[in-house]
């Protein structure tokens, strides 16, 4: 479990700019609706060997509405109730708005650690002046900084992972097939699609265990129940069970939450209403899913509501492998959590997806595999010379992934590289997980 550093701060104080900055994505920001909030990123990285997890909270675009400010106080306080370290971000053009003394109150009674940015400080001879407001909110150390620039950045980013606990080594290598061991577990999902509803199913018995790892603070209720012999673990986060929270009624789905019900867990449970068809949120919390590279499986909910016959179901079941093409391997499951239908199966599928998510297979076969891929359809020339391929192994489970060395890795094309996959996919079988296929160069 990696820490969670958000970013939080008014619209337009450069918070995606630092974001990018940070973790060097360039990709293109999309503004969505006046109004509400956009879309939070997030991305794992590190500074100096500190790995940790950045959330930028996203932009709220109307303050004045009373509504609004329900909203973005709701989001916020989830910001920082989920994250470990508090980044507020100011802006050193427009000095100190209401706002942010607000907030600046509202984090003052957090008990994380909290660094003051002010950002668009290119010069800092010339804003000195105007600066000097921003020591009125009381605050010991205030980083000065450009995010569009880069400068300051570097000190801040050391003082902030200095602040940071060690994240656990990542799993894999060292890692046992612990085939038997109990399963963990996430219920994702847009707000009101039957999260609640399938945690109360499945874990209705449940036992109710309070996971004290050291470090974290994070509410860490787990929910646990026995089914065939194969202990289950839901993290109960947010209190998915409990209902009735205003905070949750009048939030949108926050990737914080979505986050931290995925943290460490073996097989994501994608909730998707059917009564409402499928929509673009449902697929971009797919794609937290698949960015996790955690199992995964589509539990079309409310099925009680739509048209049975065979025909409707396999045309919704199309859309879905259209829409979310990036989770193919996932099983999609028609289910009512409300009248039970089709939920004990659930279980099952949960551990046939576990059973290929924590799969480890000889070296020996492996290589056989690769080496009667590449004779059936050899890779194209690259720059005029062949493209080899000298040995391949798995060098991790959860998800599977395999490691092949080449005489130029760069040269595979990502059509081979998913053909590849492809064949791991079919000979091993690995359908219904993720399965990871890097290429090293040979030394
Ligand atoms: P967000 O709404 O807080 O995520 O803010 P954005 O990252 O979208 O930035 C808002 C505007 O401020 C954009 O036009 C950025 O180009 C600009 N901006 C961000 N960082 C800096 C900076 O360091 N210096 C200057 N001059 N402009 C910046
Ligand atoms: P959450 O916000 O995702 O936790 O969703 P809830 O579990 O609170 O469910 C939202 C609403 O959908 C509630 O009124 C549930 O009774 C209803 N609901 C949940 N699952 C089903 C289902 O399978 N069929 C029908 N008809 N309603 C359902």
């Amino acid at each position: 479990m990696k820490p969670v550093v958000a970013l939080v701060g008014r619209p337009n104080v450069g918070k995606s700019t630092l974001f990018n900055r940070i973790t060097k994505s360039r990709q293109a920001l999309v503004d969505d609706m006046p109004g509400v909030t956009r879309d939070r990123q997030y991305a794992d990285t590190q500074w100096e060997d500190k790995a940790f997890t950045l959330v930028d909270t996203g932009g709220f675009l109307s303050v004045d509405d009373d509504y609004f400010a329900a909203q973005i106080k709701a989001q916020l306080l989830r910001a920082v109730e989920q994250a470990d370290v508090l980044v507020f971000i100011l802006d050193g053009r427009t000095g100190l708005s209401p706002y942010d003394r607000d907030l600046a109150d509202l984090l003052r009674r957090t008990e994380k650690p909290v660094f003051y940015l002010i950002n668009k400080v290119e010069s800092l001879y010339s804003q000195e002046n105007e600066l000097g407001e921003f020591y009125s909110l009381g605050v010991d150390r205030l980083y000065k900084i450009s995010a569009e620039h880069g400068l300051g950045v570097g000190d801040f980013l050391s003082d902030l992972v200095a602040m940071l606990p060690d994240a656990p080594a990542e799993s894999g290598e060292q890692e046992e097939d612990d085939d038997n061991g109990p399963i963990r577990i996430a219920i994702i999902g847009r707000p009101n699609v039957g999260k609640s509803s399938l945690a109360n199913r499945l874990f209705g018995e449940q036992r109710v265990v309070v996971n004290d790892k050291a470090g974290t603070t994070r509410d860490a209720i787990e929910l646990s129940v026995n089914r065939n012999g194969r202990e289950f673990i839901l993290k109960d986060t947010a209190g998915i069970r409990r209902k009735g929270k205003v905070l949750d009624k009048l939030e949108k789905f926050s990737i914080l939450k979505a986050l931290d019900s995925m943290d460490g867990c073996d097989v994501a449970l994608i909730l998707i209403d059917c009564s409402e068809g499928i929509t673009d949120q449902d697929i971009t919390i797919a794609g937290y899913a698949e960015k996790r590279g955690c199992g995964a499986i589509f539990l079309l909910n409310k099925w009680d509501l739509v048209d049975k016959s065979e025909k409707g179901q396999q045309a919704f079941i199309k859309e879905l492998r259209q829409k979310a093409k990036f989770l193919a391997f996932a099983p999609a499951v028609t289910i009512s959590a409300k009248t039970g239908q089709r939920c004990h199966k659930i279980f099952g599928e949960v551990e046939k997806v576990y059973k290929q998510y924590c799969h480890r297979i000889n070296t020996g076969m492996v290589n056989r595999i690769i080496e009667d891929a590449v004779y059936r359809d050899e890779p194209s020339l690259h720059k005029g010379r062949r493209l080899k391929f000298f040995y391949a192994a798995q060098v991790a489970v959860k998800p599977p992934t395999f490691v092949c060395f080449v005489n130029y890795p760069d040269a595979v094309h990502f059509s081979y590289k998913r053909y590849l996959v492809n064949q791991l996919r079919q000979m091993i079988p690995l359908n219904l997980t993720p399965v990871k296929l890097y290429f090293r160069e040979k030394t």
